[in-house]
């Protein structure tokens, strides 16, 4: 059977993302019922904005079936507010803001702060041969990882530099920015063999 990898599609840059899959020659198809989320072998959560797209989920009822398909292991690829939906903890969210959780870290939401809301940078990515282009946009960071999370770039240069912006905790991933945008498509691929098992 070929794997499906479903993309959160209740906000966010869920098309960027289905290009992506699709380039690799994946199955990718959008998720925004309970039956899509159980129907998938792998997930992505977009971008955007993760206040909305807690809510939306929440709506939706999605929030308690991608709780418990994290439970039982589904790998998971979360980017920028993505990222927020995996975190266990949420430093400057709303404080009502929910997320899916799984990934045992703590993430600082729009850390990078107003005067550079959006910026790129080349980042050496753990296991990737040449840098990855990285587009950081209103992005979060992260502030402290547990004991079982690999940490896989962290920012190069600036005033912002050593913080963590992609980790791993099993079959989770997460970048800070968008692999989603800039064409490269070796940040997928990556999660693409971790849903694959390779
Ligand atoms: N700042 C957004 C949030 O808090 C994330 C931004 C993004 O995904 N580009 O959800």
């Amino acid at each position: 059977m070929s794997t499906t990898i479903g993309v959160l599609a209740v906000q966010g840059d869920v098309r960027e993302h289905l290009r992506v899959l699709g380039g690799l020659g994946v199955r990718a198809t959008t998720v925004r019922r309970p039956s899509e989320v159980e129907a998938c072998d792998g997930l992505v959560v977009p971008g955007g904005e993760s206040t909305t797209m807690a809510k939306l989920a929440r709506a939706f009822d999605l929030l308690e079936p991608l709780r418990q398909r994290v439970k039982e292991g589904l790998p998971v690829f979360g980017t920028c507010a993505g990222m927020i939906m995996l975190a266990d903890r949420v430093e400057d969210g709303t404080a009502d803001q929910e997320t899916i959780g799984g990934l045992d870290i703590t993430v600082r939401r729009n850390a990078f702060g107003r005067q550079v809301d959006s910026f790129e940078e080349d980042l050496s990515f753990e296991g990737l041969a040449e840098p990855v282009h990285a587009v950081f946009i209103r992005a979060p960071w992260v502030e402290a990882v547990g004991s079982e999370v690999e940490v896989l770039a962290r920012v190069n240069s600036g005033p912002a530099a050593g913080r963590i912006v992609a980790v791993r905790q099993g079959p989770l991933m997460a970048t800070s920015f968008h692999p989603e945008v800039g064409g490269d498509p070796r940040v997928h691929r990556r999660f693409v063999d971790l849903v694959e098992g390779s």
